[in-house]
């Protein structure tokens, strides 16, 4: 997954780099590096290691003058995360200085056709690609030959390349991993996302896959020049950067995960500003028409989002009756179920940049079906390539552990669905404007949440247990306790247990039931019943419509398609809790990127 920022200019680089590769750290954390020319000494100095960005800031004196330079914050795909494999990454000679995002699937058929001869220090794919830039730079002009490296690269790749021999040019190549272009008067900006340009930059171009990129200080101008895959140079379109700083600072929150649970109203009351027109929710035309005489819709997604997907799909089915199926993109990808011919695809991924989603819309464009992405950046790869998008509208999520994100997505799926509907028999707005209150009120009682994690022995496992649109919700609920605490969780069908994983319950197991529908409230309770005659230290997330007085959180009713948005709520700020007070990592957690970008 990894961050990479490269910046070349009047500003200090370190300092842009840096500043930037600490905002990107949700993309992989587990190791970073940087390389920049030191005036003073004329030399370039590389450090890297293990760890977080602020450590290696300690570690080196960066206060020398300079002006260029690459870094890399990094998810490990190819080695450890240690010193050795941690980017950047040299060419043999060390001439040629690279950084990486992503996989080169072909590696080692490089390595056996041109550089058999090489010594390499890493285990990465990276230092490949580096060895085979100076492989061809033997017999061709720099440009042309990091030009061939890059055609023979099968894969992933975002790269900062810089040639030793000329400290005034960052190259850049990009095959599905993301890379944009920052341009100011005094400097260029190259990084994996927007965040990095915030203060930097205010515009910014979109790199296109396949597209080689230079950027250069020609007569005291700093300029850049993109070229197709065939060699063409062409203009890019350029873009404003709307971020501020406000947006991606914690707000004198702990953790931008709180501060992200804590936003979700207003996250909500957004998308309504955003898609209400004349009173009514609205819909661009053109969005509308990809589900004209559709006979079945298919949303594919992973994680987080594909919990969306699956209130989603209740959604559409309940208000456009239209039958809509859930789908697993790293599965839909290589395993394609029987697709019916008149269909529509959708597409959730909060980033746009989903790896897995990728591989599935290629194929999907490719069948000429119709799709629609659903996400929260405009300018992301999943956006520009599906058939239209919307937005959610939910901010920059910088928390690994999504949340805002998923609310977005569900608010925006019941949307499009009750627009899509003849007769959708539900007051929309009337109803997103009480869940949000009703999320304010539970967000309000999050000290006494904090006091029921402390109360109850969540620790080795944990069930959440539901049924019909709440089991979606115990799914969901499952993954986030799981991510940011590491306390194995499983989100079940209420009625499921008994076949089987009932044998896991034993004394003081916690269970963790949520109930918002009356017409299955009877059968939960009777499932509560079930663990409970085997120990199981059970919890009662209902509403008031479906309460009992013994019952742990109650939520004020809102329209039962929108439960989810409000159910979750708790769920996440137990998961919230339940990690602070064991002092994990709560807002990068072990393992994990936020912007998934590998398949
Ligand atoms: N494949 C490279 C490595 O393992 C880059 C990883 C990534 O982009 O996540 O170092």
């Amino acid at each position: 997954m990894c961050g990479i920022v490269g910046y070349f200019g009047d500003l200090k680089a370190t300092d842009v780099i840096l500043n930037g590769l600490k905002k990107l750290e949700y993309r992989g954390y587990d190791s970073c590096g940087i390389c920049y020319h030191n005036l003073n000494t004329d030399r370039f100095v590389t450090y890297k290691d293990k760890g977080r960005v602020k450590h290696l800031k300690h570690d080196f004196d960066y206060n020398g003058d300079n002006h260029f330079g690459i870094g890399h914050t990094r998810w490990a795909t190819h080695g450890a995360p240690n010193h050795i494999n941690s980017h950047p990454h040299s060419s043999q000679s060390g001439r040629f200085v690279i950084v990486h995002n992503g996989v080169i699937e072909n590696y080692k058929e490089l390595v056996a056709k041109y550089l058999s001869a090489v010594y390499f220090t890493s285990e990465t794919d990276t230092e490949v690609i580096a060895n085979l830039i100076e492989y061809f730079a033997v017999s061709y002009p720099v440009e042309l030959a990091i030009r061939k490296a890059l055609a023979m690269l099968e894969g992933s790749y975002a790269l900062l390349i810089i040639d030793k021999l000329n400290p005034n040019i960052i190259y850049a190549g990009k095959n599905k991993s993301p890379l944009l272009l920052g341009l100011r008067n005094d400097g260029v900006c190259l990084a994996s996302d927007l965040m990095a340009f915030v203060g930097v930059s205010s515009e910014y171009y979109v790199i296109e896959d396949k597209t080689f990129v230079k950027a250069e200080k020609v007569d005291n101008e700093y300029r850049f020049s993109m070229y197709d895959p065939i060699g063409i140079e062409f203009t890019p379109i350029r873009h404003e950067v709307s971020l501020n700083d406000d947006e991606i600072n914690r707000g004198g929150y702990d953790h931008y995960m709180l501060k992200e649970i804590c936003e979700q109203p207003s996250v909500i009351r957004k998308i309504m500003t955003n898609y209400i027109k004349d009173n009514r929710f609205h819909i661009k035309q053109d969005v509308l028409d990809l589900f004209a005489n559709k006979k079945r819709i298919y949303i594919l997604a992973a994680g987080t989002s594909m919990h969306a997907g699956f209130v989603g799909k209740i959604n559409f089915e309940t208000l456009t009756k239209i039958p809509t199926e859930v789908f697993i993109a790293s599965e839909f990808a290589y395993n394609k179920p029987l697709l019916e011919k008149e269909a529509a695809f959708i597409l959730i991924s909060q980033s746009g940049e989903t790896a897995d989603l990728r591989a599935c819309l290629v194929d999907i464009n490719k069948m000429g079906y119709p799709s629609l992405t659903i996400t929260n950046v405009k300018t992301s790869t999943l956006a520009r390539e599906a058939t239209n998008y919307l937005l959610i509208h939910a901010g920059p999520e910088i928390a690994v552990a999504s949340t805002k994100a998923y609310v977005g997505q569900i608010a925006v799926l019941a949307i499009l669905a009750y627009v899509l509907a003849d007769n959708p028999k539900i007051d929309m707005i009337k109803e997103m404007s009480r869940l949000a209150v009703a999320m304010e009120a539970i967000i309000d009682k999050k000290e006494y949440i904090h006091d029921l994690v402390q109360s109850h022995l969540i620790k080795r496992n944990c069930f959440y247990i539901g049924r019909g649109i709440d089991y979606y919700t115990s799914l969901e609920a499952a993954l986030k306790l799981k991510e940011i605490s590491y306390i194995q969780t499983e989100g079940f069908a209420a009625g499921e247990l008994k076949h089987g994983t009932i044998a896991l319950i034993e004394e003081d197991v916690p269970v963790i039931a949520i109930i918002t529908q009356r017409h299955i409230n009877k059968n939960t309770r009777s499932n509560i019943q079930e663990v409970k005659s085997r120990g199981a230290d059970v919890l009662v997330i209902s509403t008031n419509d479906t309460s009992e007085p013994e019952d742990d959180i109650i939520l004020m009713d809102v329209h039962d398609l929108l439960s989810p948005a409000l159910a979750v709520i708790p769920t996440q700020l137990i998961a919230y809790y339940k990690a602070l007070d064991m002092g994990k990592d709560i807002d990068k957690p072990r393992n994990l990127a936020k912007s998934v970008t590998v398949e």
